[in-house]
């Protein structure tokens, strides 16, 4: 029996790994659960999985829940309920599924227990993967990807030493703007943004897929999980996303993984890595898919996923402050304050005003993603 601590467990990822538990029943067992501000959602969770606790975002959601369940398990709220959760000993897996910077340190804290770690919340990877990365050295802790392309490469991996990859390709969905002029990215509505052709997620990383700097911090998460240069990873626009990344080694040889697109594969095997459970609820018709195509991404019209790319060489704080510019310039554009093809000029504009050499401490990362919020606020209103 394994017990799984989720962050974020009213989102996309959160839910897919509930249907989980329930469907295996046997295998895992809930030690905590966490939300925003989702709390009739979280009221059923806590019903159903009967967590020891739980945390929202802020002391009054914290009072309304605890109104409506009583004493029916402990209640925290805010960061420091997130990190205190995350810091207790009670649990073998965290799912870390907060989207955004602010999964960013209840997975350093669950890191530090040694934890494995089945990790969705890419942007972690993004903004401190060195940090990362080393603690996990450190304290023995596992990071196992949930992000499908990571989960592949992963899987591919098993049997394979370093020194045998050539190159990894991520595939990309190329997400529902990958027919449309870049002339007219002007006119694009949050409604066409937010229709996704393949996968059905939460509102930011949708939005990401649709500028393609999903794809540019998938790249940056490689980088950080598999320890290769940036021109051994390449990104491959596949639109049936039902390949969801190869390896290609030395010897000329590809591997891939394949599956109808559903998170609850990648999910499930960071659960039970290095093992599989018996599971058929996620068909493949290879008659129904039959063609599988593939071409080159546009790094003119998909101008994020180039700026991804850029941070990389650029090095040091800049990921984090192409990070920080992107939460704050979705959450503009989903709020009707500015373009969707603005998004990519928020974002250059703070890597060129903002970037400068720094030490990568937990301190200055924070302080460079406060500090770029500020800037894109008080620059685009
Ligand atoms: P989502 O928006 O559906 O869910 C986010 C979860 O985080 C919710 O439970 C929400 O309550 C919580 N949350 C949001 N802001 C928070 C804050 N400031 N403090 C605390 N909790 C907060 O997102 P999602 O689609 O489930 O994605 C979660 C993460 O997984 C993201 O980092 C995303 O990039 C990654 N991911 C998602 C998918 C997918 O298919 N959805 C695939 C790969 C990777
Ligand atoms: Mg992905």
């Amino acid at each position: 029996m394994k017990r799984i601590l989720i962050l974020g467990s009213t989102g996309s990822i959160g839910k897919n790994t509930l249907k989980l538990a329930k469907e295996f029943k046997d295998e895992f067992r809930i030690a905590g659960l966490t939300a925003h501000s989702n709390i009739d959602l979280l009221q059923k969770q806590i019903e159903e999985f009967n967590p020891p606790a739980v945390v929202v975002s802020d002391r009054q959601n914290a009072k309304i829940l605890e109104d409506r369940i009583g004493r029916q398990c402990e209640i925290l709220y805010g960061e420091e309920g997130l990190i205190e959760i995350a810091q207790r000993n009670n649990y073998d897996i965290l799912l870390s599924a907060i989207v955004g910077f602010a999964g960013l340190k209840p997975t350093i804290e669950s890191i530090k227990l040694g934890k494995r770690i089945a990790l969705a919340n890419k942007e972690t990877l993004v903004v401190a993967g060195e940090l990362i990365i080393e603690l996990a050295n450190k304290y023995n802790s596992e990071i196992i990807p949930v992000d499908s392309e990571h989960s592949a490469i992963f899987q591919c991996l098993q049997g394979e030493s370093k020194k045998e990859i050539e190159k990894i390709i991520l595939t990309a969905s190329g997400g529902p703007f990958l027919n449309r002029d870049k002339a007219d990215f002007e006119n694009v509505t949050i409604e066409e943004a937010l229709n996704h052709p393949n996968w059905n997620m939460g509102n930011k990383i949708t939005i990401d897929s649709a500028t393609m700097m999903n794809k540019g911090l998938e790249v940056i998460e490689a980088y950080w999980l598999f320890g290769l240069p940036k021109d051994r990873i390449e990104v491959l626009i596949h639109p049936q996303s039902v390949i969801h990344s190869m390896v290609a080694l030395r010897d000329g040889s590809i591997k891939a993984q394949l599956s109808s697109p559903d998170m609850k594969l990648p999910i499930l095997y960071a659960l039970t890595y290095p093992e599989r459970l018996n599971y058929d609820g996620v068909k493949t018709d290879f008659k129904k898919i039959a063609q599988l195509t593939f071409f080159e991404p546009d790094f003119n019209k998909f101008v994020c996923l180039k700026l991804a790319y850029d941070s990389i060489d650029m090095g040091g704080i800049a990921p984090c402050i192409l990070n920080a510019a992107n939460e704050l310039a979705v959450e503009k554009f989903l709020s009707g304050k500015i373009k969707f093809s603005q998004i990519p000029v928020l974002i250059e504009d703070a890597l060129n005003n903002l970037y400068e050499d720094s030490d990568l401490s937990l301190d200055t990362i924070e302080s460079y993603d406060q500090k770029t919020r500020n800037y894109i606020n008080n620059r685009y209103k």
